[in-house]
């Protein structure tokens, strides 16, 4: 290994934890290497696409996973710089407070985390002007205080969904504009010659082809790399890490790039794969001091996988629906409880505009449900609604890695007894609204015949904790086993909440950056 192959910090993964920190990182005049292992998403036509990006799937990787079973399945994950937030809906929602602390669920307890919303705040409100979040302050009765306005107006609602904005008010619940981070300027629901954003129909589960998207390549990667104090790596794929004879530093990463084999070395290591990855990276790293895998005397590595309860839907209305961009509105009136119910439900969110070609990739449930409808006409007819409740983390919900290396992710389901009640709500609500005649499952982030393969939301796989006989990570997210190791991505989340998890991946990285850059000697934070 040459010296110039050792760096002051090394990222490995670039999506919102990897790339939000080497964004907060990049103007300390240290040296940065971001090590990914794919490349940047091809701006193409196909980005559009519903046959290519829903249908085809050209997008995801090219991964097989197992089951416990042994099965093969195939996960919903995307290698790009900018990780899975390239394909990501956008929605940055803050956990609520209450999330910080213990909840108790009808499935169990949601554990406490070792840092309070107040701790969070600060990096929530950073996080939300970075990725250009738009929003409305107050909408939300179940949000927590804010030290900061959104820096942009929430996102205009088209005709139907202002329609059923105001129908739901009617009922009396609190529907609020859905916080999202778009590239966009619009005035009356026009959209100006300034925006990024066209606001098309392919902002939820497509790549942009503009660049529109607040994704944390075009937010945090590419102005990084403005640095030259930056380097970037695409294609190096990650495959073990190496340490001193005493365990505690991590001396060696050891990565796979254009079919050879690469070492690097930095002062800080910061693994930031995603959930999954991350905790396979440090089960694959075992070592003499490390038998059961890095920074894992805990034995809470690749435990307590979460991934949300969540049903995507669509209510199939008599009249036409002509929405282009319909993911603007969200409603939280049974976070915490509901009328004939104690215990969390969760959180109802528009989806993006469904296509036929969407539908074509889920057509043998559909086929034997109604034949006789057109898939076009069910897309045209329909208004779509993504259900989300707060899964719990259970230590036997875990990635394991097999012997030689292919990543095994074992789950059960908890705590569904509320997301059946959240959808029974929605479903009364829109009968009192005459919204709709049927209201039927859609599989589009959740193969409905493979839930296992539905990985967009995995979190808490390598968990932090003030303990380290209970978690890998300490409240820095450092390896309470190593001194130079630190994991910032989805994987240290203690619970899931019932919101989507990205800006909180990212407030984190801004939390942990702010503590490496004490570290280095670089003590001034960005504002
Ligand atoms: C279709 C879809 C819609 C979503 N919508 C929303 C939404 O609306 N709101 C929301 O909050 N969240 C949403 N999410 C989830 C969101 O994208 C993730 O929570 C978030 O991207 C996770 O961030 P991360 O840093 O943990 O991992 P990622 O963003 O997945 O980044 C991990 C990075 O590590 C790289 N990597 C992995 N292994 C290695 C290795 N061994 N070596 C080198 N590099 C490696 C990957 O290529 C990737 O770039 C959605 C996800 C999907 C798939
Ligand atoms: S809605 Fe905007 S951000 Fe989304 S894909 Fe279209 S142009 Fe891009």
């Amino acid at each position: 290994m040459t010296m110039g192959n050792h760096y002051d910090v090394i990222i490995i993964g670039t999506g919102a934890g990897g790339g939000t920190l080497a964004y907060h990182l990049a103007p300390s005049g240290k040296r940065i290497l971001l090590l990914e292992r794919g490349g940047y998403l091809p701006r193409e036509k196909d980005n559009w696409e519903s046959r290519a990006v829903f249908v085809e799937s050209k997008y995801r990787a090219k991964e097989t996973w197992y089951d416990k079973d042994g099965n093969p399945f195939y996960p919903g994950i995307q290698y790009y710089v900018g990780g899975n937030t390239k394909v990501y809906g956008a929605a940055l929602l803050r956990f609520r407070e209450q999330d910080f602390g213990e909840v108790r669920h009808h499935g169990g307890i949601s554990p406490a985390w070792p840092l309070s919303y107040r701790d969070f705040e600060p990096y929530y409100t950073k996080a939300e002007h970075l990725y250009h979040v738009h929003g409305q302050r107050g909408a939300d009765p179940t949000e927590g205080p804010a030290s900061a306005p959104y820096r942009y107006p929430p996102v205009s609602h088209e005709p139907r969904i202002q329609e059923l904005f105001d129908d739901f008010r009617r009922l009396g619940h609190h529907p609020f504009p859905l916080p999202l981070g778009i590239l966009l300027d619009e005035a009356e629901g026009k959209v100006l010659h300034t925006s990024a954003c066209v606001r098309c129909a392919a902002f939820d589960g497509f790549p942009c082809l503009v660049n529109g998207k607040a994704d944390a390549q075009v937010i945090c990667v590419d102005p990084a790399l403005e640095h030259t104090n930056v380097e970037l790596l695409t294609g190096a794929c990650v495959e073990r890490l190496a340490t001193d004879p005493s365990g505690r530093v991590v001396t060696k990463i050891v990565a796979r790039r254009n079919g050879s084999v690469e070492e690097y070395s930095a002062d800080i290591v910061v693994v930031a794969c995603g959930a999954v990855n991350s905790a396979a990276l440090l089960l694959r790293s075992a070592n003499e001091k490390h038998p059961a895998g890095l920074a894992n005397n805990s034995d809470v590595v690749g435990r307590h996988y979460m991934r949300h309860n969540c049903t995507a839907f669509m209510a199939i209305s008599k009249d036409p629906n002509p929405t282009v961009f319909q993911k603007t509105l969200a409603l939280n009136d049974f976070y915490f409880r509901s009328d004939d119910w104690e215990y969390p439900l969760g959180e109802i969110q528009m989806l993006g505009k469904s296509d036929g070609e969407m539908l074509q990739g889920e057509a043998p449930g559909w086929a034997v449900w109604k034949p006789e409808f057109a898939l076009d006409f069910l897309a045209e007819h329909s208004i779509d609604f993504w259900l989300q409740s707060e899964d719990l983390p259970h230590p036997d919900n875990r990635v394991t890695i097999t012997q030689d290396g292919r990543i095994v992710l074992s789950i059960q389901e908890t705590n569904v007894e509320g997301h059946k009640r959240l959808t029974a709500k929605l479903k009364d609500m829109l009968a009192e609204i005459g919204c709709h005649d049927q209201l039927v499952h859609r599989s589009l982030y959740l193969g409905k015949d493979i839930p296992i393969g539905g990985t967009a939301h995995q979190a808490g796989t390598v968990r932090f904790g003030r303990d380290p006989k209970t978690s890998a990570l300490d409240v820095n997210c450092k390896a309470h086993d190593l001194d130079n190791l630190y994991v910032v991505d989805a994987s240290f989340f203690v619970s899931i909440a019932a919101v989507n998890p990205s800006l909180t991946i990212m407030a984190n990285a801004l939390r942990v950056g702010d503590h490496l850059l004490e570290r280095l000697g670089s003590a001034e934070s960005r504002k």
